[in-house]
């Protein structure tokens, strides 16, 4: 199906209100059809006209970008033609577009921003080469294991990541239900992680919880 962008906005102006469009002449298009597979907005369509030639329509005007001309430039026939460029400028001019063009490129940094943190954290993570998952149980309430298991890995090379705290029912916490905490013991620098997680475990035997599960 074709895309339609005619009901668009073209930086808070209603894309139908600018005339930029282009118009072909049917007696110079020889129908090679380069405007139909150049343009990536569904603004053309290949018909046959009375005599059975091929030719370009513009079926979708207000599909086209706004300033651009590629088609027209690609055209073997220069059949292609676009309104001045002073409509596109006049246009921002007298709508002040540029208060919007800055907030929008402000958005476009922060994706970028947000797409380049994302790739560092997931090569970060892709770098860990060694991983234990683990699955704890018990009354976590009342003794913050979550601090304890804070200060337990401060300062040192290794790191717990994906933590999920599992409750069966919300009233049979308040029963003291148990509950069950999953979480990844990792290492950053490599470090070889099987007696670090033995002092883990430990920590969980004093703090009355059970280690329920663990494997790499
Ligand atoms: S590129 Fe030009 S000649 Fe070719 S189909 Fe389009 S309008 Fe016609
Ligand atoms: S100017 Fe660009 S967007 Fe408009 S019809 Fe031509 S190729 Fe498509």
């Amino acid at each position: 199906m074709a895309k339609d962008f005619s009901n668009s906005q073209w930086h808070g102006i209603p894309r139908q209100e600018i005339p930029w469009y282009p118009v072909v002449d049917e007696v110079a298009c020889i129908g090679c059809e380069l405007c139909y597979v150049t343009c990536g907005r569904d603004v053309y369509e290949i018909i046959l006209n009375d005599k059975g030639h091929r030719k370009a329509d513009v079926n979708n005007p207000y599909n086209c970008m706004v300033g651009c001309s590629t088609c027209a430039t690609v055209c073997p026939t220069k059949a292609i033609s676009f309104p001045s460029r002073d409509i596109v400028w006049n246009t921002e001019k007298e709508h002040k577009i540029f208060k919007q063009v800055h907030l929008e490129a402000k958005a476009k940094r922060d994706k970028v921003t947000m797409i380049a943190d994302r790739h560092k954290a997931e090569e970060s993570i892709a770098t860990i080469q060694t991983r234990m998952k683990i699955r704890i149980a018990g009354l976590f309430g009342e003794k913050q294991f979550l601090s304890k298991l804070q200060a337990f890995i401060k300062n040192q090379p290794y790191d717990i990541v994906n933590l999920e705290f599992h409750v069966a029912t919300l009233q049979g916490l308040s029963e003291n239900a148990p509950a069950y905490m999953d979480f990844e013991l990792t290492s950053m620098q490599q470090e070889e992680i099987t007696q670090f997680a033995q002092k883990l475990r430990e920590l969980v035997k004093e703090n009355n919880l059970v280690w329920i599960d663990s494997h790499v």
